[in-house]
């Protein structure tokens, strides 16, 4: 069976009534026939049926045992990170969601969990970071905003080897384009925020497990610390996961020509988009991901801030917003935006340049996308005459 096929029907139609739809249980606690005697439901948040379908469906996605839905991406990431005890430390990417960079530096390093941060494009360079303290490896690929590619398998074997736990946040490919646990991870999260829910409507986070152990462990640490995914939440993203082949095929289709497109534009310093041969990870990226995604980074040759935020501000279907995946397309400026909190240096070492443009390559026509990011790229006669040395240097 094909997959899209087989997750479309592992959404259970429901046994009470025939819904094809998933009902949305909205309670919050189940009625007992005797003390202790229940339909395997008791207190909801503990178990709710609507999350279950969810749960069951992204497990089934990913290729692993068990699925568990949070309150957001974050909440996810934290669930995770629970796993572990003070002394224990973790080798992450370089590049990592600025939430998690936050989550472990300023709430799990005061109770004695320590970071190090290596680049994890070259997988030798975590292998040189590992230490007897080491329980867990965390992966973002592709990262953003410059979408560099760690080779998931190789980091794995490492991983293996030593008896680490390796952690991908797959929120950038989605499990229609990478499958990180047949890659040999143990433990797949998302901000089902992005490509899940697919239309910008919710905050949600997912962690799925290769074990049914492991997934025992996350499941202990959803109830005791509750973080979890609320009845219409979890039902919106089973609708989104629904259509989620179709759509991650058509951003990617879209991304890559506008990438093509930005290439081909003088203004244009460098684009970042794993689909681009020039792209400094283009050959792992091709091994591993089935598509490359609806993210695009560029910056321009005249590494202006102003010149930058002209153009972010005068898109007429890129909406200037945070976030990603959605079904309409966002452009955003990381330097003022989600990467603010990061020193310019350091933001510089990242490729995150005052001039570094994201794109969230959405589903509009593509031609109206390219004609949009024209117009916002050269209509700015004023600046560019301004700058006149710069722009015909
Ligand atoms: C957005 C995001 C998160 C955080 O998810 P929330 O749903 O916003 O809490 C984590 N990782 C990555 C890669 C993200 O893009």
């Amino acid at each position: 069976m094909n997959e899209q096929t087989k997750i479309l029907h592992s959404i259970p139609v429901d046994e009470l009534t025939g819904a094809i739809s998933t009902p949305i249980y909205q309670t919050s606690t189940y009625v007992q026939e005797a003390p202790g005697l229940n339909k395997g439901y008791d207190y909801a948040r503990s178990n709710n049926p609507t999350r279950k379908v969810l749960e069951d469906l992204i497990a089934k996605l990913e290729g692993g045992s068990s699925g568990y839905a949070f309150a957001s991406g974050l909440a996810a990431i934290d669930a995770v990170v629970k796993l572990l005890k003070s002394g224990d430390e973790i080798i992450a990417v370089d590049d990592i969601y600025g939430g998690a960079f936050r989550l472990f530096t300023q709430i799990y390093e005061k109770f004695g969990i320590s970071v190090k941060y290596v680049d994890t494009t070259n997988a030798a360079n975590v292998a040189a970071a590992l230490s007897s303290k080491t329980k867990l490896i965390w992966l973002e690929t592709p990262t953003n905003p410059t979408l560099k590619i760690s080779d998931v398998k190789t980091i794995a074997s490492i991983a293996q080897a030593n008896n680490i736990l390796l952690c991908v946040d797959n929120t950038f490919a989605s499990p229609a384009a990478q499958k990180p646990i047949e890659l040999g991870a143990d433990l797949v999260v998302h901000s089902a925020t992005k490509y899940l829910a697919g239309h910008s409507d919710l905050i949600a986070g997912l962690v799925v497990s290769k074990t049914k152990e492991l997934g025992e462990k996350i499941k202990f640490i959803q109830n005791a610390s509750g973080a979890i995914l609320a009845p219409f939440d979890s039902w919106l993203v089973i609708r989104g996961i629904e259509t989620l082949g179709l759509r991650v095929k058509q951003h990617s289709e879209n991304a890559q020509k506008i990438a093509e497109f930005l290439q081909g534009q003088d203004i244009v310093k460098n684009v970042y988009y794993p689909g681009l041969s020039t792209h400094k990870n283009h050959k792992i990226a091709s091994q591993q991901l089935k598509y490359f995604g609806g993210v695009i980074s560029f910056d321009l040759k005249v590494d202006d801030k102003e010149f930058a935020t002209q153009i972010v501000s005068n898109t007429r279907f890129f909406k200037l917003a945070e976030s990603l995946g959605g079904v309409k397309s966002l452009i955003c400026l990381p330097s003022e935006m989600t990467h603010k909190s990061i020193p310019r240096e350091k933001r510089y070492q990242s490729g995150v340049t005052d001039s570094l443009i994201r794109l969230s390559v959405g589903l509009e026509d593509v031609s109206d996308l390219i004609s949009d990011l024209k117009t916002a790229l050269y209509s700015f006669n004023e600046f560019q005459i301004a700058h006149r040395n710069a722009f015909t240097a």
